[in-house]
């Protein structure tokens, strides 16, 4: 197996990994939309409150849990442009997307993404924006 094919394949991300750069208006937004599932803890609904009515948008059956639209298959907050209708306030796992920490027992976090996001088609990541990505990932989580 080749470097590159490794790469294409490989959940964990690290330096040379394709970047990242969001393609929503050739993937219809395909992470805003059914199946998915985006839990908020207490802070992210006080912040998601200071823009949208949380009543509206947020699943009365699991009150912590963005609902998809009445009718449709997407998140009751991404709007006809396919762009996100709450940006400045959206949920941390929707910052994130499509990375995450990973962390097991015994082994120090790594970066993975999800490798049904279309968007890894840029330059290989250099060692600095794979630094930064970390740092705002763990900043990320040590805020929740
Ligand atoms: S993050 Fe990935 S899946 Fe989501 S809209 Fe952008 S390219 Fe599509
Ligand atoms: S809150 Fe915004 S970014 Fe998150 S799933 Fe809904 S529309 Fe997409």
């Amino acid at each position: 197996m080749t470097d590159d094919a490794r790469q294409d394949d490989d959940p964990v991300v690290r330096p040379g990994t394709p970047s990242f750069q969001c393609l929503a208006d050739e993937c219809g937004a395909m992470c805003c939309r059914n199946p998915y599932r985006v839990d908020l803890g207490e802070n992210e609904v006080i912040r998601l409150a200071r823009q949208v009515d949380v009543s509206e948008v947020l699943d009365e059956r699991a009150s912590m849990v963005l609902m998809l639209q009445p009718e449709g298959d997407a998140c009751a907050l991404l709007g006809d442009d396919l762009r996100c209708g709450a940006y400045e306030v959206r949920p941390n796992g929707c910052r994130d997307y499509p990375f995450h920490l990973e962390s097991e027992a015994g082994q120090p976090p790594r970066v993975v993404r999800d490798l049904a996001c279309p968007g890894f088609v840029g330059p290989p990541m250099s060692e600095s924006e794979y630094i930064a990505l970390v740092d705002s990932l763990n900043r990320r989580s040590e805020m929740d």
